[in-house]
């Protein structure tokens, strides 16, 4: 192993968990995982240095008309971390607690996740410090239109493809599109994915990460021996992701006995029934009031006594603190950077098995990747086609990441980022350096 890869000059986090800065920052967490792979790859120091920076981080000033005629300046972040394999792809979130180093690592994430399931895309991603729950559908809209505006530059099929995130969704990305589309003077579909069906989306997009966690749930389920039938599940969000893979897993057998949002959990040992939760949801905006289970709190659900945790909510809610109290055998991480980097150990001491997030939750890239295919084509595909061919892309990518983890001896996460990590550098070396 190279020397420098162990101390770089640059470090921002050495690969050792009692040396962190902070346990809750996301790029740290991402980066801590990084030198680990790059360490077992023996990643020569050029492209490691490489790898460690994004390659465009833009910050831009969102002046937005209120409804009350006042002006309020937001501020919006787009971050390409790396394009070599392809145009970048990644969604946009709206929260209060965007920053510019949990977009970059998110923007990380996006490149490592179309590597591992080989989806010819770079990695960004983009976010708006706002409160999108206190904003009106006009707010809303002239400040979606206002970013995008900024983040103009950076746009297009071929260059920077954003789509939905946290607090985004169809709606949002048509005025994405049609921003885009009227400053380009003519209709480009393909700037976007998450798009409304009718206007160049594709039939299974909206399910699409959920049904993808469902797929390597399953493969989980079948290494380790344990049947579909029966197995209990808690699920932690209750937004596009967890919904969606409670009712899937729901529908192949499993028994959801806990599911939560932000305004509290529900436990019932006796299986929640998930569609009539969901259409509570849709007609209350929140689990909130939903009498049918035990009422707890999300920190109670993390550490229930079931089978498969999907974490599908936000960053670090699994952390040293909670780690040793988790008592699934599975965790398959909807959300993007459920677990800190230093709760990985313990993960790993007490034998559960976990699906990172770039492999958990990249069912939602994979068809956009094949929303961006439809759209340049022209031609659009049933849902049964998308549903099979996001159904061989996980099987495929969680085989491959399960072989390496084997062949290695590392645990999943490690070998999804080995894998990755390898594709990225390989089109480095391909291509050289530009000067
Ligand atoms: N926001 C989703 C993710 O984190 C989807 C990104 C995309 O489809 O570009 O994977």
């Amino acid at each position: 192993m190279p020397t420098d890869l162990r101390l770089p000059t640059n470090a921002i986090v050495q690969p050792d968990k009692d040396r962190f800065l902070n346990e809750d920052n996301p790029f740290e967490a991402m980066m801590s995982r990084f030198d680990r792979a790059a360490e077992l790859l023996d990643l020569e120091p050029g492209l490691y240095k490489v790898l460690r920076k994004p390659e465009k981080q833009l910050i831009v000033s969102c002046p937005v008309m209120m409804d009350n005629g006042e002006i309020e300046v937001f501020t919006g972040i787009r971050v390409l971390y790396n394009t070599s394999r392809g145009p970048a792809k990644g969604g946009i979130r709206f929260d209060t607690q965007v920053t510019l180093d949990e977009v970059t690592a998110l923007a990380a994430w996006m490149t490592w996740k179309c590597a591992v399931v080989n989806v010819p895309f770079g990695g960004a991603k983009g976010g708006v410090i706002c409160d999108p729950l206190k904003m009106s559908a006009g707010e809303l809209e002239r400040l979606t239109r206002r970013y995008t505006s900024g983040i103009m530059q950076l746009l297009g099929p071929d260059s920077d493809v954003p789509a939905p995130d946290v607090n985004t969704n169809e709606r949002v990305m048509a005025w994405i599109m049609d921003t885009y589309s009227m400053q380009m003077r003519h209709t480009v579909t393909a700037v976007v994915t998450g798009k409304p069906i009718e206007m160049g989306g594709s039939l299974g997009r909206r399910e699409a990460t959920g049904r993808g966690c469902m797929f390597v749930v399953k493969e989980a389920l079948a290494h380790l021996g344990m049947s579909v039938k029966g197995t209990t599940v808690a699920v932690q969000g209750f937004g596009n992701v967890g919904s969606v893979s409670a009712q899937l897993l729901a529908r192949e057998g499993c028994k959801i006995v806990a599911i939560g949002d932000r305004s509290g959990a529900i436990y019932n040992p006796a299986g929640i029934d998930i569609d009539d939760a969901i259409a509570y949801v849709k007609k209350h905006k929140v689990l909130e009031g939903y009498g049918k289970g035990e009422k707890i709190s999300n920190d109670d659900l993390l550490t229930l006594d079931v089978d498969v945790l999907v974490p599908a909510a936000l960053e670090n809610v699994i952390t040293t603190k909670n780690a040793p109290k988790i008592r699934a055998k599975i965790i398959c991480e909807g959300a993007n950077g459920p677990t800190t980097a230093a709760a990985d150990a313990i993960l790993d001491e007490k034998g559960i098995f976990v699906i990172p997030d770039i492999l958990a939750n990249a069912g939602g890239v994979t068809v956009s990747y094949f929303e961006w295919v439809q759209d340049r084509g022209g031609y659009f595909w049933s849902e049964d086609t998308v549903n099979e061919r996001l159904r061989d892309l996980m099987v495929k990518s969680f085989r491959d990441v399960l072989e390496l983890s084997k062949q290695h001896k590392v645990n999943m996460r490690t070998a999804a980022y080995m894998l990755s990590i390898s594709r990225v550098a390989t089109v480095h070396r391909l291509r050289g350096i530009y000067a």
